[in-house]
This record gives C-alpha cells, structure tokens and sequence, in this order.
C-alpha cells in the first residue's frame, strides 16, 4: 500500500534501537526524511546509516537526552518544520509502590508525560499552519491494564493520555491528528531488562522467564519492532486523517478486554 507520505519530514525519538527503530525503519520505507534521536553516538548513527543506504531517504541525527530541556532544544532544533512527530523515551525502572519517592515520579512525568507534551507543543503549531500533521506517541500496555511492578510508567504514561485525549480533539480541525500506540512486549532490549528483573526476582532462567510471559500473550509470542513501526507508519499516513485520539493495543491479545 501507498501511504502516501513520501517526501514528507519525521522526527522520530528515542530510535536508534527497539521500537523507535521500527517506527524510523518503516517511515523511511514510506519516502519520509528523519530527524533521529537518541544519546549514545555510535548506535544513532549506525542505525541512521543503514537507514540511508537501504531506503534512500534523508537522515539528520542528533545525539541528546529527549528527557532534557537542553537535549530538546537541539533536537528541535533539526526538528523545527517536520510533518511528523513520533515520541519516545526509555522507560522507567520497574519496582515496589513503597519504593517510590517524589523524585522518581518526577523522573517519570518528565520522561514519559511532559517531553512528549513539550514536543507536542513545539511542533503542533507548524503542522497546523501547514494544515496536515502526524503524532505518534509510543505509551504502553500498561495504560490500559496496569502492570504493578511498572506503577511509574503506569502513571506517568495515564497522564500522557489524558492529555491526548482533549488536545487531539483540539487539533483535529486543521489535518493533524495524535494518537497512541500501547506496546505489550516486544523484543527489544526493553524486554531483556524486564526479563532480566524477572530471572532475578523469581530465581528462573531467561528461557522460563519468557515463556512464563507468553503464556499471558493469546498469540503466544513477543512482538517485532518491524510490525510496530508499520503500524505507527499507517498511523502517520494519508489513510489514517480519520483517526484521532484513539489509544491502539500492539500486544498480541495480552490485555484480556473486549473494547
Ligand atoms: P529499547 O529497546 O531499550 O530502546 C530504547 C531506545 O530509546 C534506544 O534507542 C535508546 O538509545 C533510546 N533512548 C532511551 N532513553 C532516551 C532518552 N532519554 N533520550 C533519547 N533517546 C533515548 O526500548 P523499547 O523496547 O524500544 O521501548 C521504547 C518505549 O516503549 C519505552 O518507553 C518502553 O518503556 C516502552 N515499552 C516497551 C515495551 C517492550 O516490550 N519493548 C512494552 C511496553 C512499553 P540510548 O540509550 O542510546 O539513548
């Protein structure tokens, strides 16, 4: 399928790896130029280099934290006119509700709820000017069935679509559209972090923490980053201007829920 964006601009962060990695992957397939982030050097630009060569598109890189105002500032810097905005951040540590401070909240909302929303802000007046835009934010599962290890993605993430809600609503009238998309597991890093927790916590092996995780998933397996970032890329399409608001499960089934 044509999506019908070729030739447009995307910033997708957080993408050297893992699932903003699929989502610069497939808007590259597409024709869309990038602006990727991410803050370790090396990985960016092998990943921004493999992009160029397979799919000919332009990529500019910027080696930041998308969580500081500093590291923003630079990235939108690049950024400043793109049609297409994708957030992304590392995700917070899992651990125990009586662990959590005020200052690992703070992190949280910092990382997962008020960057995208400063991305937001930053860039949805130029697409509303130009009268077309995409947003994707990558969220989690988790805002839709909480995961109790994970309250402070649980949190910071609720809050994220909270906003999204009213301001995609907001925008709808000048051709762009917000929308989430929620992970269940993937095989990323993220999941050998998480898995790892879990060989630890329960004294298993990787092989048995990953099938103890399958068994809740009806499709009995992780997901790719490769059918994530085609979904965000269908998101980010011509196709999708009717979509607005909406909070899409990639999770294979895992959530057990019938709306
Ligand atoms: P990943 O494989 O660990 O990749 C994370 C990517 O983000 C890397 O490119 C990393 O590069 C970059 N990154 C992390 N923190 C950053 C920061 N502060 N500024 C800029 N770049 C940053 O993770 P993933 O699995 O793709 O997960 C992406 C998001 O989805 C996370 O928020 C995660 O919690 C959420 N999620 C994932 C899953 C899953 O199963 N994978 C499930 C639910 C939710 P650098 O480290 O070099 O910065």
């Amino acid at each position: 399928m044509d999506l019908g964006i070729k030739g447009k601009r995307a910033l997708v962060c957080a993408s050297s790896k893992g699932l903003g990695l699929g989502c610069a992957r497939s808007l590259a397939e597409a024709g869309v130029d990038l602006v990727m982030n991410a803050r370790g050097r090396d990985a960016l630009e092998a990943s921004a280099a493999a992009i160029r060569s397979e799919f000919g598109v332009n990529v500019v890189t910027v080696a930041a934290d998308i969580t500081s105002e500093e590291g923003r500032a630079r990235v939108l810097e690049a950024a400043k006119d793109v049609d297409i905005l994708v957030t992304n951040a590392g995700g917070p540590p899992p651990g125990l509700w009586s662990d959590w401070e005020r200052e690992d909240f703070i992190a949280a909302l910092d990382a997962n709820m008020l960057t995208p929303i400063a991305l937001m802000k930053a860039l949805l007046p130029g697409m509303m000017d130009r009268g077309w835009g995409r947003v994707v934010n990558i969220t989690s599962q988790s805002v839709k069935a909480p995961i109790a290890v994970l309250g402070l993605s649980n949190s910071a993430r609720a809050g994220l679509t909270g906003y999204v809600a009213g301001t995609a609503r907001q925008v709808a009238g000048s051709g762009v559209t917000i929308n989430n998309l929620l992970p269940g597991i993937h095989a990323t890093d993220r999941a050998v972090a998480l898995d790892t927790g879990v060989t630890q916590a329960q004294g298993i092996s990787m092989e048995d923490a990953k099938a103890q995780r399958c068994e809740g998933i009806p499709a009995g397996r992780y997901g790719t980053a490769d059918e994530f970032g085609a979904a965000c890329a269908f998101l980010c399409s011509q196709h999708a201007g009717f979509i607005v608001g909406q909070n899409l499960l990639l999770d294979g089934g895992g959530v057990n829920a019938t709306l």
